[in-house]
């Protein structure tokens, strides 16, 4: 008999059907060891576990037990996590029972050190193979387990490495920040360089001047036509009364066709899938997070359908691209064949898998899984058969016609078709509408419509998930097991936040990032990071040695540390606030960080505690409700509004703004609990709704508004639940 080691318990489950009697397969649920789990710097727990470790420091003066690393050699002291210890016993005692164990954990270098940590539980070495599935198939199953061999030492070493050097980082950092600022802070080697290009991309959008400038069309034949102009600064339509002068002078024109330059150009089909390339197109085309794609592709693999999606390979088997042959010709004719060999940048020789690709051909094969997970099946599928389709050919066309008797006014209209579809025919591609050209030279064509639009320049796009994993990807920071849980890491502790599918950084962000830019440069460095992940690349096919790599980077860090470590000041004291005033002393303020991002606090604290709350913008409450009562008793305001409701003691309402928008509150809101909504002016009713309808009871309704928009309501209600639709008159 044969014992089998996974990672998952669906893999196991599947698995022990195709391989039926004779192997016992189980679950490992990822990692069974690992470094002491100390959160915000507590020592690991009262255990069994720590007394051995006292032991151990008392044998070797070098461990550091809240690291749980040997200081000299950089070894670290995994220890059993808490759930791995019911795993830990059943490996022991079924491999004890078993002539043979196969480990099969994850093929690559996370997987390969769960299965060293396995291969130490087991404790015999003569029973232990390490076999990898790339697939979850028959044939590739029965294949590796024939040709099983041991666990790879580099691999191992070059995990060992990653961890390390992030608890290293994590651990001599984050109490830092926890002096400077508050408590439960942390930085991540990776992490923090990750929350860095957010914070620069926001930078450069808040430094953003756009130009503006207009853009005049003429349209013939359901063609566009652009009026030529040199763009931005050096735009003749500057202002509304350019455009507008212009198009008065095309009144009752005609365009003649000067020239039409027709070229052929071909789209070369995208590589098979990597990791990165997979979270990108899956976020752009299926609007998927790239942790759900991660979770989605999880499934599709332990369901037999896709191969290993954690891979920064584009390589496809032998096998595969002869079979995706014989589909693709049989399927679209020969002339879509294309066999291409897509090389893979990194180096990792041993690592050496095959990119994303589907495990049988068959477009119809996931159908039996949830929709989300076949879309992404059905994506994988397109594009890897697609990289073996020959060439989309597009004709692009480009018409110049000026205007008759005016020749220094021109337009142009650009436009494309296909003229073989190639792999955009399974894979389809962004080419747009198709227009085949309509026009013949020296033809005079009359503009149905004369248009003009304003254009500007735009900033700088926030990233996505998906456009930020494309970014570290190009940097060489990060690799394909670890971009999802990056991208969580910054959000879970709040240094970024996902507003419509894009990342905006918090004030705790932006500052602790300021802070770790200007205290530990070199680690932030975009570049420095990017070579730290090819030191563990090199570690990983035997090229470099586990110390030497430490070493190289601790020495130097521990003296930027120290050094840090020797500053007491809070870093904590922003600057002054002009014109601010202290509460409680009128003292001036200065700019603080906490927990809930920016707020004000006495120049004198701790002497003299005064705060005060600021909102988003970097504004005090206070100046925000002087703005709005202000704004309460304003001709435009009551113009649209009627006035502020008053209490029976007859105080008038205060305007304030909520997450909502704006409505009344009671004005000794919060204590007493009492808001209102705002409501239209009875004429302005009228003009927008009509009259209002009359309720059940011949009480006139009134107009209030819901999540959904505006709607009539009894006069009593929410008391008296009498609603009507309201219907905006056009
Ligand atoms: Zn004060």
């Amino acid at each position: 008999m044969t014992l089998i080691i996974v990672e998952s318990p669906t893999k196991a489950r599947t698995i022990s059907r195709i391989l039926g009697a004779g192997y016992t397969v189980i679950a490992s649920y990822g990692h069974i060891m690992d470094l002491p789990d100390s959160k915000r710097g507590t020592s690991i727990k009262k255990t069994k576990t720590k007394k051995s470790k006292v032991k151990q420091k008392e044998a070797n003066p070098d461990l550091d037990l809240k690291l749980g690393i040997n200081t000299k050699t950089y070894e670290p002291i995994y220890v059993v996590s808490e759930k791995g210890k019911k795993i830990v016993a059943d490996i022991k005692r079924l491999s004890a029972l078993e002539k043979e164990v196969l480990i099969a954990t994850d093929p690559d270098r996370e997987g390969e050190s769960i299965a060293s940590h396995i291969a130490e539980v087991v404790n015999a070495p003569e029973k232990i193979k390490r076999v990898t599935f790339h697939e979850i198939t028959p044939s590739e199953i029965k294949s590796q387990i024939a040709h099983a061999t041991s666990v790879n030492q580099n691999l191992v070493e070059a995990q060992k490495a990653r961890r390390v050097l992030d608890r290293l980082v994590g651990y001599k950092v984050s109490p830092l920040l926890w002096r400077k600022f508050f408590m439960g802070l942390s930085a991540g080697r990776v992490q923090s360089v990750a929350l860095k290009a957010v914070v620069e991309r926001e930078e450069e959008i808040k430094k953003f001047v756009p130009v503006t400038w207009f853009q005049v069309f003429a349209q013939v034949k359901d063609i566009i036509f652009e009026y030529i102009q040199k763009d931005k600064n050096l735009a003749t339509l500057k202002t509304v009364e350019d455009a507008k002068s212009l198009i008065s002078k095309l009144r009752g024109k005609s365009l003649v066709v000067d020239s039409i330059v027709e070229t052929t150009g071909s789209r070369s089909a995208p590589t098979p899938f990597t990791t990165s390339t997979l979270q990108q197109t899956a976020s752009a085309r299926l609007g998927y997070a790239p942790k759900r794609t991660m979770s989605l592709a999880q499934q599709l693999l332990e369901a037999g359908y896709i191969t290993y999606h954690r891979t920064d390979s584009v390589n496809l088997s032998e096998g595969f691209v002869a079979q995706a042959a014989t589909y693709i010709t049989q399927t679209y004719g020969p002339s879509y064949l294309e066999k291409r060999v897509y090389k893979t940048k990194s180096k990792n020789a041993q690592e050496a898998h095959e990119a994303i690709r589907p495990t049988n051909l068959n477009p119809e094969a996931a159908s039996q899984m949830n929709p989300d997970a076949m879309r992404l099946y059905q994506l994988v599928f397109a594009r890897t058969v697609g990289s073996q389709m020959s060439d989309a050919q597009v004709n692009k066309v480009v018409v110049v016609a000026p205007v008759k008797d005016m020749p220094d006014i021109s337009f142009r209209a650009d436009f494309q078709s296909i003229a073989f579809p190639g792999f955009s025919k399974l894979y389809p591609t962004d080419i747009g509408e198709t227009i085949q050209n309509p026009f013949k030279k020296g033809e005079i064509l009359t503009p149905d419509k004369l248009e003009s639009k304003l254009t500007s320049t735009k900033p700088p796009a926030r990233y996505s998930e998906a456009t930020l994993i494309k970014f570290l990807e190009e940097q060489g920071i990060g690799r394909p097991s670890t971009y999802a849980s990056i991208l969580a890491t910054i959000v879970e502790r709040k240094y970024v936040e996902i507003v419509e599918k894009r990342l905006h950084p918090t004030d705790t962000g932006v500052i602790v990032t300021g802070y770790l830019s200007e205290k530990f440069a070199e680690i932030m460095n975009y570049q420095f990071t990017a070579d730290l992940e090819q030191k563990l690349d090199d570690i990983s096919t035997g090229e470099r040695k586990f110390i030497d790599v430490m070493r190289e980077f601790d020495e130097p860090f521990e003296k930027i540390l120290k050094a840090n470590m020797a500053d007491t000041s809070k870093a904590n004291t922003g600057a002054v606030v002009p014109d601010s005033k202290c509460p409680l002393c009128a003292k001036p303020m200065v700019e603080k960080l906490g927990r809930f991002g920016k707020f004000w606090s006495c120049i004198d604290y701790p002497t003299c505690k005064g705060i005060m709350r600021i909102n988003k913008d970097g504004r005090t409450q206070d100046s925000v409700n002087a703005e709005l009562n202000a704004k309460a008793v304003s001709k435009e305001f009551l113009a649209q509004y009627e006035p502020a409701p008053l209490t029976a003691e007859g105080k008038p309402y205060l305007l304030r703004k909520g997450r909502y928008g704006e409505f009344w509150a009671h004005p000794d809101y919060p204590a007493v609990k009492d808001a209102q909504p705002l409501r239209f002016t009875a004429e302005l009713v009228l003009k927008m709704y009509g009259p209002a309808p009359l309720a059940s009871d011949g009480k006139a309704m009134v107009l209030r508004s819901g999540k959904f928009g505006y709607f009539w309501a009894h006069p009593d209600y929410p008391k008296v639940r009498e609603l009507q639709k309201a219907t905006k008159l056009t």
